[in-house]
């Protein structure tokens, strides 16, 4: 039985036990499911087409007589040149010095270790013999001293005498459909790497169930969510929906027509919205937004806007209240930094219900603030959302409808990975008339020049934002960064007048700045990256970044949508040392598109899906077998099969499908709480 514990194998005593404790395994059943994170391809290459520092198997004859030397007692460094597709390279042993006495200029090696290009040098070799282990090795997370020698040595015996007891998971039509190899086998060649064509299926195989499950899990949670909180079906004239959207002085696009359609007909129907809008920078999830809040306000309820920072809650709490100028609707900035007078009056005001809508940053759910009839709740620009904020409201009794936005494009992949509980709306279109962002990369010599450029958008009535280059760990030195380099850029251009901004600044200097720019008295303004999200001043066309290389991407398309938010032609200049290694590849994604979607797409390929996120919280699961990145189509595949099922009954009732709800019901997925 795979339920046996691991003390039941062979060799395994009383110290491997705790040792196998130590990486979650304790039973049969979780030795065969601890699969190798990495296989190394110990199949001979040729050396042309090895990239620089990659591992690699390479074979050739010995050159020359190997050359020996010694640093200490037992240190020793060990050169050998061999012919390797014609090219002479060296293969250093370290604490080899045996080999000497058995290789002779002639022979025929197969060496293995990390190439060096440039150095035509492969360091910290070993010598492999062409064909034992099989050309693809398996390697295992391992910790508390256990040794892969051992643990594969365990992971044989158990399959010799358990392997019969894998049972199948997946019901037979859909190992028919997919032409899937069965479970205990895919267990195996997973392990046994022997054979590529078998170890592909197997891989193929767990990466399905893999997929299916996290995705049933998904649904499962989603479907539950859906059937405990009932929201509240909320009814308003369409009319001045209509007369609202009419009044605006431009039609929306027909993505943004769509969307709001999606969001409104959540708000109307008995299940509670936990929605995500995605829209590029610019795309205009603004007004959606008010839209869906106006709905809200004339259904009875009431509407929250929360939003990252201070400047960001300040500038959609004065374009809501022109929106809603003369609609009777009441808005309200609650400010972290509001004289507490007022900020208590505001809390009143909101919890007798004299409020309508009130905008702030994310302190407005978490503080001792009450609501009188919160019916809509809207984060902007959160890129790491989720579980964290739903919990809060679920925690305060709340069940208002939930929209989360966002400009950091998720590639669909990851959308429907970790939101997947989510439904997902999506603004694909820009207003009409935009430009793309030209983008340059330059020198940061060139800065001369650059004031220049300045100048010229400040003669053509435009605006520029200048980002400072980043300190890292210090918000102090940030901030006197940033006031050298205004300091600078005034005295380089004594005629416009440059503006400051930064973090430490008390929260009226922020507001009177942000107001000057927006007016265009401030044609310049200086600023560390706190202006990077939502900031609307469509009249600046020119956005500098200094150190561009230390950015992200995701971050470095935010900043460029501060601009080419208008009409006009803009421009984003990346100053960036082309000489650091380090973001070479980020600056030419930039300059090369302007697609959110796509960039999102080449840093998920750039920086894998765990760091995509940069969090935990991001909901991520752990994966064993699959890829999320490389691995897409079985993610759609599970994803949709996964829908299907937990709409069926089979599903939830017929024998064949009870392997899978076993599985389900293990991980703790009927329990709701556990699963955020
Ligand atoms: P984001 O999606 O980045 O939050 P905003 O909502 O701030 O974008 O909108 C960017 C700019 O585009 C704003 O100045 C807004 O008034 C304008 N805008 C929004 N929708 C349209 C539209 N359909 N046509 C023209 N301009 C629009
Ligand atoms: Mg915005």
């Amino acid at each position: 039985m795979l339920t046996q514990p691991v003390s039941s194998v062979q060799g395994v005593g009383p110290r491997a036990v705790e040792q196998l404790a130590d990486l979650g395994i304790y039973t049969i059943h979780d030795l065969i499911f601890y699969f190798p994170f990495r296989y190394d391809d110990f199949a001979v290459r040729n050396i042309h087409e090895v990239e620089h520092e990659e591992k690699v198997t390479l074979q050739g004859a010995v050159h020359s007589q190997p050359e020996l030397r010694f640093y200490g007692p037992k240190k020793s460094r060990l050169t050998i040149r061999v012919l390797v597709d014609n090219v002479l390279v060296q293969a250093v042993f370290f604490n080899q010095a045996f080999l000497k006495r058995q290789i002779q200029p002639g022979d025929y090696v197969t060496f293995h270790g990390k190439f060096d290009r440039h150095r035509l040098m492969v360091q910290g070799a070993v010598l492999k013999q062409p064909a034992d282990d099989g050309e693809i090795e398996p390697v295992y997370p391992l910790k508390s001293g256990i040794k892969l020698a051992s643990l594969k040595k365990w992971i044989a015996r158990v399959f010799q005498d358990f392997q019969e007891d894998i049972q199948e998971i997946l019901p037979d039509p859909a190992l028919k459909k997919y032409k899937l190899m069965e479970r205990s086998k895919a267990c195996y060649h997973l392990h046994f790497p022997h054979d590529m064509d078998l170890f592909e299926q197997a891989r193929r195989r767990m990466v399905y169930e893999e997929l299916l499950v996290f995705q049933l899990k998904m649904q499962i949670f989603r479907k539950t969510q859906r059937e405990a909180d009932s929201g509240t079906e909320k009814v308003w004239d369409p009319s001045e929906l209509v007369q609202f959207i009419n009044k605006l002085p431009f039609p929306l696009t027909s993505a943004q027509e769509r969307v709001l359609h999606e969001i409104t007909e959540d708000m109307k129907s008995p299940y509670r919205m936990n929605r995500l809008l995605q829209g590029d920078v610019g795309s205009g999830k603004t007004i959606v937004a008010a839209a869906a809040l106006l709905a809200a306000v004339r259904s009875g309820y009431q509407g929250a806007l929360m939003v990252p920072t201070e400047i960001l809650a300040e500038q959609h709490a004065q374009s809501l209240a022109e929106l809603f100028e003369n609609s009777g609707i009441r808005t309200a900035h609650l400010s972290g930094s509001s004289k507490t007078k007022a900020k208590r009056e505001t809390l009143e005001k909101l919890a007798a219900g004299e409020i309508d809508i009130i905008i702030g940053t994310h302190a407005l759910i978490q503080e001792g603030v009450d609501f009188h009839r919160l019916g809509l709740v809207i984060t902007d620009e959160q890129h790491r959302f989720g579980v964290q904020q739903r919990r809060v409201l679920r925690e305060k009794g709340l069940q208002p409808d939930v929209l989360f936005m966002t400009a950091t494009p998720i590639p669909r992949t990851l959308a429907i990975t970790a939101f997947g509980d989510m439904d997902v709306s999506t603004i694909d279109e820009m207003p009409a008339g935009r430009k793309p962002v030209e983008t340059y990369w330059v020198k940061p010599d060139m800065m001369p020049r650059v004031l220049g450029f300045i100048r010229r958008q400040a003669e053509a009535g435009h605006q520029t934002y200048v980002i400072c280059p980043l300190i890292e760990e210090s918000d102090v030195l940030d901030v006197q960064n940033a006031i050298d380099l205004h300091t600078q850029i005034q005295e380089a251009l004594p005629e416009l007048k440059a503006g400051l901004m930064h973090g430490r600044l008390p929260a009226q200097d922020k507001e009177e700045v942000m107001q000057q720019f927006a007016e265009n008295s401030v044609q310049v303004l200086v600023s560390t990256t706190v202006v990077e999200v939502g900031v609307n001043v469509p009249n600046a066309t020119l956005m500098v970044i200094y150190d561009a290389n230390r950015f992200g991407l995701a971050q470095l398309h935010q900043l460029r949508g501060r601009v080419g938010r208008g009409s006009d032609q803009a421009y984003c200049i990346l100053l960036a040392d082309p000489k650091s290694d380090n973001g070479k590849e980020r600056m030419s994604i930039m300059t090369e598109t302007n697609d959110g979607f796509e960039l999102s797409q080449r840093d998920l390929e750039l920086r894998g899906p765990g760091d995509f996120f940069g969090v935990k919280q991001s909901g991520l699961p752990e994966l064993k077998v699959a890829d999320i990145a490389e691995d897409f189509k079985a993610l759609e595949t599970a994803r949709q099969d996964a829908v299907k099922l937990v709409e069926s009954d089979a599903f939830w009732k017929d024998s064949s499908y009870r392997g899978l709800r076993q599985m389900l019901e293990k991980e703790g997925v009927f329990d709701a709480d556990r699963m955020d």
